[in-house]
C-alpha cells in the first residue's frame, strides 16, 4: 500500500513549489500587451526585484532560464577575446565558465572541488599574477546547486580590493535569491543573476540581470541585440523590456510571488530559510550518527547554502530511497549532480534535499520524516535525525 495520495511534495532545488496563489494569478486570459493593466504591473516590478537583490542598480529581465542570464551577463560584460576567472565550486560554475568559453571568452578557471567554499587566498594569487589587469570580470556562484557550497560574496569583494584588480564581479544567484541573504550593493557586486524558478516560486521561463553603471559602462562586443541589457533597463518602449512579446502569464505569477516576499518581510523570508536548513542539517547529521556512510556533502555550516542541501548516502542506498519517498509518500528528492566518482559515475550515491522557496516547517520536517521512514522501510542503516530537525525547528539548537 502506498501513501502518496494527497499533496505532492516536489523538494527538488528547482523548480519549486508553486504557491496557490501564484498559480491563481496566473490563470487568466492574455492581456493586452500594448497598454493597460499589463503596462502598470510590470512598471511595479522593478522596485521589488531591486530591493530583493539588495541594489539601487538597473535590472534587465528576459524570457530565459538561468543558462539564458548566464549569456546575457557574459555577453554585456565581455568582448570576444576578453579574460573572466571563474571562481567554481560546483557543476554551475563549470556551467558558467563553458558559456563563456564557448562565447570566445577566455577563461581561468579556479576549481575548489565540491565540498568546501572557496580559498581566497589562491583567488587572491590569480588576481595579482594579473599585474596588466586583464581579467575583466570575476564570476562566482553564491550557492552551487550541485554541490550546494556557498561562497562568501563579501569576503571575495574584500580579496579584490585588496589586491587593487579593477575587474567586475559577477555573481550567479539563481539559487539562492529570496532564499539566502544577499546584498548586492553592499557587498559590492556589478552584475547578478537570478532566474524565476527557485526562490521565487514562478515557473521556469524569466530570468533577471541587476547591474550597476560600472558594468553598464564596460565594452562589451558580444551585446547581441536580444541580449543587450541597455534597452530592456532603460526602455522607452515596452516592447523594448522585452525585445518583443512579454511573458505574460508569468509576470502576473511574478507579481503574487513579489507580494508574498514583501509580506513577509525579506530578511523573515532569509530567516525562514535558515532555520529549515538547521532542520536538514540536524537530521542528516543525525542519521549519520548511526552509518559512516551517510554525512552532509559541506563539512563548514558557514559553507552551505540555505535552499538546497546534498547529502552523501552512498550507491544504491540514495538512489532506492529516492524512489521510495516519492512512491510511497509522495516526497520527490533531488538526484545528485555532478558529484560522480569513478566509482559512482551517475552521483547515484548521493540525493538533494530542495527547502527553497515555498516551504514552511511541516514541509521540511515531513520530508525529513519521510525520509526516514524510508530509511528504516529499506533497511538503511541510521541514527535518529527527525528528533534533532524537530529541535532546530524550535530553536532549539542555538541558532
Ligand atoms: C538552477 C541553477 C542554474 C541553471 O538554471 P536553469 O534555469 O536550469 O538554466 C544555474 N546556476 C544555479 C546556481 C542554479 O541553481
Amino acid at each position: 500500500m502506498s501513501l502518496s495520495n494527497g499533496q505532492p511534495y516536489l523538494a527538488i532545488p528547482g523548480p519549486s513549489v508553486m504557491p496557490d496563489r501564484v498559480l491563481r494569478a496566473m490563470h487568466r486570459a492574455s492581456p493586452n500587451i500594448y497598454a493597460g493593466e499589463l503596462h502598470d504591473l510590470v512598471s511595479g516590478l522593478w522596485p521589488d526585484l531591486r530591493a530583493l537583490a539588495g541594489t539601487t542598480g538597473h535590472v534587465a529581465a528576459y524570457i530565459a532560464n538561468g543558462h539564458g542570464v548566464w549569456e546575457a551577463a557574459n555577453a554585456n560584460m565581455f568582448n570576444r577575446g576578453d579574460r573572466a576567472l571563474v571562481l567554481a565550486v560546483g557543476s554551475f560554475g563549470h556551467g558558467w565558465a563553458n558559456h563563456a568559453r564557448a562565447m570566445g571568452i577566455t577563461v581561468d578557471l579556479l576549481d575548489f572541488g565540491r565540498a568546501a567554499a572557496p580559498d581566497m587566498a589562491r583567488v587572491a594569487a590569480a588576481l595579482q599574477a594579473d599585474t596588466g589587469h586583464q581579467i575583466k570580470a570575476v564570476l562566482a556562484t553564491h550557492v552551487d546547486t550541485s554541490s550546494t557550497v556557498k561562497t562568501d560574496i563579501a569576503a571575495l569583494r574584500a580579496v579584490m580590493d585588496a589586491t587593487g584588480h579593477p575587474a567586475l564581479l559577477a555573481v550567479d544567484c539563481i539559487a539562492t535569491m529570496g532564499c539566502d541573504e544577499y546584498r548586492m550593493d553592499a557587498w559590492g557586486v556589478d552584475v547578478t543573476v537570478a532566474a524565476s524558478q527557485k526562490g521565487l516560486m514562478t515557473p521556469p521561463g524569466m530570468g533577471f540581470v541587476w547591474f550597476n553603471d560600472k558594468a553598464k559602462a564596460v565594452k562589451a562586443d558580444l551585446r547581441t541585440p536580444y541580449w543587450n541589457w541597455g534597452p530592456r533597463a532603460a526602455a522607452d518602449e515596452f516592447w523594448q523590456v522585452w525585445c518583443g512579446t512579454a511573458p505574460t502569464h508569468h509576470l502576473y505569477g511574478l507579481r503574487a510571488a513579489l507580494d508574498m516576499i514583501a509580506e513577509e518581510g525579506i530578511p523573515a523570508v532569509w530567516n525562514r530559510h535558515h532555520r529549515l536548513a538547521q532542520a536538514v542539517w540536524a537530521a542528516v547529521m543525525g542519521w549519520g550518527r548511526g552509518n559512516a556512510a551517510i554525512a552532509l556533502n559541506v563539512a563548514d555550516p558557514a559553507a552551505r547554502g540555505w535552499s538546497v542541501t546534498s547529502v552523501r548516502m552512498g550507491a544504491p542506498d540514495a538512489s532506492r530511497l529516492r524512489a521510495w519517498t516519492e512512491r510511497e509518500a509522495g516526497v520527490t528528492l533531488g538526484i545528485g549532480l555532478g558529484m560522480a566518482s569513478p566509482e559512482d559515475p551517475h552521483s547515484d550515491g548521493w540525493l538533494r534535499i530542495g527547502h527553497m522557496g515555498h516551504v514552511n516547517a511541516h514541509m521540511t520536517l515531513g520530508a525529513l520524516a519521510v525520509i526516514e521512514a524510508g530509511m528504516t522501510a529499506l533497511g538503511i542503516a541510521h541514527g535518529p535525525g527527525v528528533a534533532a530537525a524537530a529541535a532546530a525547528i524550535a530553536g532549539a539548537d542555538g541558532g
